[in-house]
């Protein structure tokens, strides 16, 4: 591979009719209408003074032109880097001094806090509405389309997205052309996508989940989507007779769960259903399966790597499990001191190696090389093991891995003896300052509506499951986790609320 990801995934497209999306907004949008509103903008780029390997920086509600600037920029030969639509000002300008663009694209009505943030950093701000309108949009109606595609090797960098935030201060990964390349030609040949797939895309356009692994695929495949600004239960249901795949967040399929309409009728048309970005729990996986016939099929990734392994295709997707390598990719399980290699069933740190994994964290050298072993595996965070199948499991991440008396505890072993009881919804189970014990164990539990249960039930229901020292000290029944915006629960904002606990 080399070059442009842009000619790999939209390369000969111009004029054509085929479909590319449907769209509330623009209505139906052919590969030739969307090349041509890529060509425009990306003129637009060019006219604002964009040179090869500079960012533009994108805090944009979701909408058709908003994916059309991603592809603009790359084509143009820029750096994407799309930011969290929730953001403050005072964090966009943490991102826009570490990131240094050369253009700064947001909303309109967010223009009085941030143009003078973005000016400040050096960027040139245009803007875009959720309806695709705005000074970037008016620039690109009069701008001269592109017709040669920036030239760029494979090993430039595409896109810095920075890291979700969950364990601390986001990092800006950058990813080069042929590493969301490789990505979505593994996944098209993994998950089978042809050009008869219609994708729902309810996901957020800022995240690796919604921009590259859905966008990515569909393109390269050249099959179509149903773009839907934001998830919306009802608009699923309304879209699952005419698709044939959805990819969604574990809260997705929990929340379309509750949905009455949900039942085989109404997805006999889908072929596939595709969770990640944060653990699906085995009963949602199992509910689905009886609800609707279809195994959901749950894969592991992260912004640094993109996607690193995923359930089967044809062969058995495993509840709890995020499946087996993706072609080219390689994944080992190390212990976390000394990184020895670990074998079969023995829990460790996750690393992977392959053309999938990122070039280094942006402006960060220290932390890159603190990331990487000798021989080119990149250390995940994550911990968890490999079955003798090859299955590989997360058992949590490294920074949630509760020590306590001197013992590890995995927290997900006890979230999953606490998910099993009747009544209990679902856990989150973490560590915070213990005197005697290092750390003391805590669960949080949201429990089923109309279930009445107590913190003695759970502790006692615990004491013939689980060994003395991986017994929670408290159970603290809570309405719902804390999430972000990708559906991951935050621990660290629990471990602040429940710091004093055992002090
Ligand atoms: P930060 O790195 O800033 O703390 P983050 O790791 O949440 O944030 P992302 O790159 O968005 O940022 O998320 C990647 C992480 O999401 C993985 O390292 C893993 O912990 C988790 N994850 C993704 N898919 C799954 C899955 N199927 N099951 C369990 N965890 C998953
Ligand atoms: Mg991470």
């Amino acid at each position: 591979m080399a070059g442009n990801l842009y000619d790999a995934l939209l390369g000969g497209t111009e004029g054509e009719d085929r479909l590319l999306l449907r769209d509330e907004t623009v209505g139906t949008m052919s590969y030739g209408a969307f090349t041509e509103e890529c060509a425009r903008m990306a003129g637009a780029l060019l006219e604002a003074g964009l040179q090869p390997g500079d960012r533009v920086a994108v805090q944009a509600e979701k909408s058709v032109a908003a994916l059309a600037l991603y592809l603009a920029t790359v084509r143009a030969g820029g750096i994407y880097l799309p930011l969290n639509i929730a953001y403050t000002p005072a964090e966009i300008e943490y991102f826009l001094n570490d990131a240094e663009p050369a253009i700064f694209v947001c909303d309109p009505a967010k223009l009085p806090a941030l143009a003078p943030i973005a000016s400040a950093a050096g960027a040139k701000v245009l803007t875009l509405d959720a309806a695709g309108k705005g000074t970037l949009a008016d620039a690109a109606a009069v701008a001269r389309p592109i017709t040669e595609t920036s030239s760029r090797g494979g090993s430039d960098i595409a896109a810095i997205l920075y890291t979700s935030g969950t364990t601390g201060r986001s990092k800006g990964a950058m990813l080069s052309h042929d590493n969301l390349l490789s990505n979505a030609h593994s996944l098209v040949e993994s998950w089978r996508f042809t050009d008869k797939d219609v994708l729902i895309h309810a996901l957020p356009i800022f995240h690796t989940h919604g921009l590259f692994v859905a966008t990515n695929v569909v393109l390269a495949s050249r099959a179509s989507m149903i773009f839907q600004a934001k998830f919306d239960p009802n608009k699923i249901m309304e879209a699952m007779p005419q698709a044939t795949c959805l990819m969604g967040v574990p809260t997705f399929y929990t929340r379309l769960l509750q949905h009455p309409g949900l039942d085989r009728q109404n997805t006999a048309h889908m072929r596939l259903f595709v969770s990640g970005s944060a653990p699906l729990l085995a009963e949602t996986h199992r509910e689905w399966q009886e609800r609707t016939g279809h195994a959901i099929l749950e894969r592991y990734g992260m912004t640094e790597t993109n996607m690193n392994t995923s359930n089967p295709y044809d062969g058995r997707r495993i509840a709890g499990t995020v499946g087996l390598p993706l072609p080219g990719v390689e994944v080992r399980v190390t212990d976390p001191e000394t990184g020895a290699l670990l074998r079969t069933e023995e829990i460790g740190m996750i690393e992977v190696r392959g053309p999938n994994v990122f070039q280094g964290y942006w402006r960060m050298p220290e932390k890159t090389a603190a990331e990487f072993r000798e021989d080119g595996f990149f250390i995940t965070g994550d911990l968890g093991k490999m079955d003798e199948d090859g299955y590989v499991h997360i058992v949590g991440r490294g920074k949630d891995l509760i020590i306590t008396g001197g013992y590890n505890v995995y927290p997900k072993e006890v979230e999953m003896e606490i998910d099993a009881m009747p009544g209990v919804n679902e856990s989150a189970v973490f560590g915070v300052r213990h005197p005697d014990f290092g750390e003391g164990i805590i669960a949080a539990v949201v429990l089923k509506p109309g279930t009445e249960l107590t913190e003695q039930q759970v502790i006692k229901a615990l004491n013939s499951r689980l060994a003395a020292y991986k017994r929670p000290k408290k159970v603290a029944f809570v309405p719902e986790l804390p999430r972000n915006t990708m559906g991951k629960v935050q621990k660290n904002i629990l471990r602040d609320q429940f710091a004093g606990t055992f002090e």
